[in-house]
């Protein structure tokens, strides 16, 4: 069985890509299973860029299996593109949500709500050998309201309303969520390309 390498210490996201590529015969794990404990800067000016990077860095150390790496955030529209690869860091210390939602609730004060149209973007690398990379992409649109609704998800879930849903994303449970997301498009996406090309048999 063909193994891929998820580079991501977030436990979550190799459950989601495992559920989401159970159809193929890949034996999907994580680094902490492969005992890899690389740190990679995440410096690209793209989603896609430090996806790359965050893919390739391990794969130098492990040529014989696949790697895969994703990176993700919110582009919003009045604020040209921001926070966009800062997503995760915008109001300074990496990984604060709560901060990072203030911050963007005060970068909006004022501004009406037809206005604050966003997307969450994902890029998704996989690496599946030296001649042959597959990367694709995923978004959702939506608008940011001007107060936190919901409690579940993570991030910027709470501020994201999702007009075809009429919720946020912090309203939905993990499920839905899991089934509409940026990464699961992106995810959804690799499959087609994957099933295109014949790799995963
Ligand atoms: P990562 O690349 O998936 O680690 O995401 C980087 C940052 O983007 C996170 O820390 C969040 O602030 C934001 N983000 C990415 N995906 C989501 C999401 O599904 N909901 C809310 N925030 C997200």
């Amino acid at each position: 069985m063909k193994k891929i390498i998820i580079a991501s210490n977030n436990q979550n996201k190799v459950e989601e890509i495992r559920n989401i590529l159970k159809d193929f015969k890949f034996n999907i794990v994580s680094l902490k299973d492969e005992n890899i404990d690389i740190e990679v800067e995440e410096d690209g000016k793209t989603f896609m860029e430090n996806a790359f990077k965050k893919a390739y860095e391990i794969y130098k150390v492990r040529e014989d299996c696949m790697v895969m790496a994703d990176d993700s955030g919110l582009s919003v529209d009045i604020l040209d593109g921001k926070p966009g690869i800062y997503s995760a860091r915008f109001a300074g210390i990496h990984g604060d949500d709560k901060k990072n939602n203030e911050k963007l609730l005060s970068c909006l004060k004022g501004i009406p709500f037809e206005k604050r149209s966003a997307k969450f973007l994902c890029s998704i690398v996989l690496i599946v050998n030296n001649q042959k990379t597959i990367k694709v992409e995923g978004s959702i649109e939506g608008f940011i309201t001007d107060k936190e609704i919901g409690h579940n998800g993570f991030g910027y879930d709470p501020l994201f309303y999702i007009p075809e849903l009429k919720k946020t994303a912090a309203e939905l449970t993990k499920d839905e969520k899991n089934s509409i997301s940026h990464r699961a498009i992106a995810l959804k996406n690799l499959c087609q390309e994957i099933r295109r090309l014949n790799w995963g048999e």
